[in-house]
């Protein structure tokens, strides 16, 4: 697409590594103009264009690509890192998570959101998905998409629930509340979206599971869930139904394409057979598995079967840090290991994963990011994915454009005051501790 004369840009973008829709452009540049790319060329702008602009950015040494999608974490344990402490998923949640889940005021949870949102943004990340737990109140759900807003990434907040066992909700208010939130957040004009997040399938009752997944049918949204994380977890299910998890979810009709399924480390060859077949995707989220001892996901089999795939980092109590580049290299490596196979998972491959198949072309939303390639850990560049998939850690991210405005630039947060935030946070954590009784 041309650039008509006189048509007044927002901004143009020029750098040493531009990826188009068909490939790399190096050099090249990114035009935008009221939220959207205008255009998307090889070579670098001629005098005419450049006037046209109210800014030009020069991304020398940089590449210029579409912002990560982060597909699955835990805003609330923002204020949890560093508690994994060597202890396998279910002890590690009854002795530590949920009793400081449960003690989280509405205050805590903003100032949680507020950082967790920052560090994906700061790591390159447009669009994150906040499994949100739980769900102590409304206003605890308010306040995270009120920092949403603030921080202007797009964001899915997955409302998490149960209504089985400890922290069980009333089915009532768990499908009033997901009325209310997918009708709320349901035109993709939107920044925010609204999910059913239900939190495991040994927590969740088969007619909940049904009743929520047809809400989310209704809405074009998803149902996004914890699912066969840990070997245990894939006995508690066979016990109570006779059926392994994803077998389970088939049988109620709840696994199709609106379906993500998170983590599916211990998943068969019939049930991979399944994920393919009903097009669910699964949220690989291979750092938090490792941290956690549960497993390597068996993501060269799903590969070749062509599974929906997604990167996650998980909550930062599992991970530590929401930090998408590490999770793309943690899959390379692992992946390959466990194929003994240096051909899986090449560098264009995982970043396809790694951006959701976006890319930048005219039309579409200027959601983008500007990472340095110019320092010792990734110079001199041969090759642009290799770089950003092997050699690139989130603080790379220079700059983070959402619909055309730049949220985080040349490592500036331009959302909010990170030093006043990160000393409020700090106060928030003592008292936190305090009430837990840690
Ligand atoms: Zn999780």
């Amino acid at each position: 697409m041309s650039v008509e004369a006189g048509m007044k840009l927002d901004t143009i973008i020029t750098g040493d590594h531009v990826l188009s829709a068909s490939g790399w452009l190096e050099p090249g540049y990114v035009t935008t103009a009221s939220g959207k790319i205008q255009h998307v060329s090889a070579g670098t702008p001629h005098a005419q264009l450049l006037s046209q602009a109210r800014e030009v950015v020069d991304a020398q040494g940089m590449a210029v690509l579409p912002g990560l999608t982060n597909g699955h974490t835990h805003f609330s344990q923002t204020f949890m890192r560093g508690l994994a402490g060597g202890r396998p998923l279910l002890s590690w949640l009854k002795e530590l998570i949920w009793p400081l889940q449960a003690a989280l005021t509405v205050e805590d949870m903003r100032l949680a959101a507020l950082l967790g949102l920052v560090e994906n943004l700061r790591c390159g990340v447009t669009h994150v998905v906040d499994h949100h737990k739980i769900t102590s109140s409304p206003a605890h759900t308010q306040v995270v998409l009120e920092a949403i807003d603030q921080i202007g990434i797009r964001a899915t907040l997955a409302r998490a629930w149960a209504d089985r066992g400890a922290n069980g909700e009333n089915p009532d208010v768990i499908l009033k509340e997901l009325k209310e939130g997918l009708r709320r957040y349901s035109s993709s004009s939107l920044n925010t979206r609204f999910a059913s997040g239900p939190l495991t399938p040994w927590r969740c009752s088969g007619q909940m599971l049904q009743k929520t997944h047809a809400l989310v049918r209704e809405y074009n949204s998803v149902t996004h869930i914890h699912v066969s994380e840990t070997r245990e977890e894939v006995k508690m299910t066979m016990q109570e139904t006779g059926m392994r998890p994803i077998n389970w979810l088939d049988s109620l009709g709840v696994l199709d394409e609106h379906t993500q399924v998170v983590h599916a480390v211990w998943v068969d060859e019939q049930e991979m057979d399944l994920l393919a077949e009903r097009q669910g995707t699964v949220i690989h989220c291979p750092v938090s598995n490792a941290v956690m001892g549960s497993g390597i996901a068996p993501v060269p089999a799903l590969l070749k079967r062509q599974v929906r795939m997604r990167l996650g980092t998980d909550g930062p109590a599992s991970n530590d840090t929401q930090d998408i580049f590490e999770t793309a290299k943690a899959a390379i490596c692992l992946a390959r290991g466990l194929a003994c196979d240096a051909s899986i998972l090449p560098p264009e491959q995982i970043l396809s994963i790694a951006t959701d198949g976006a890319n930048l072309a005219p039309g579409k939303a200027a959601d983008l990011i500007l990472v340095n390639l110019d320092h010792p850990r990734a110079a001199p560049v041969h090759d642009a994915p290799s770089a950003l998939m092997l050699s690139t850690h989130g603080c790379d991210v220079d700059s983070v454009m959402v619909n055309g405005i730049f949220l985080l630039r040349k490592g500036i947060n331009l959302t909010i005051d990170e030093t006043e935030l990160i000393k409020e946070c700090k106060l928030s954590l003592q008292k936190l501790r305090n009430r837990a009784g840690l």
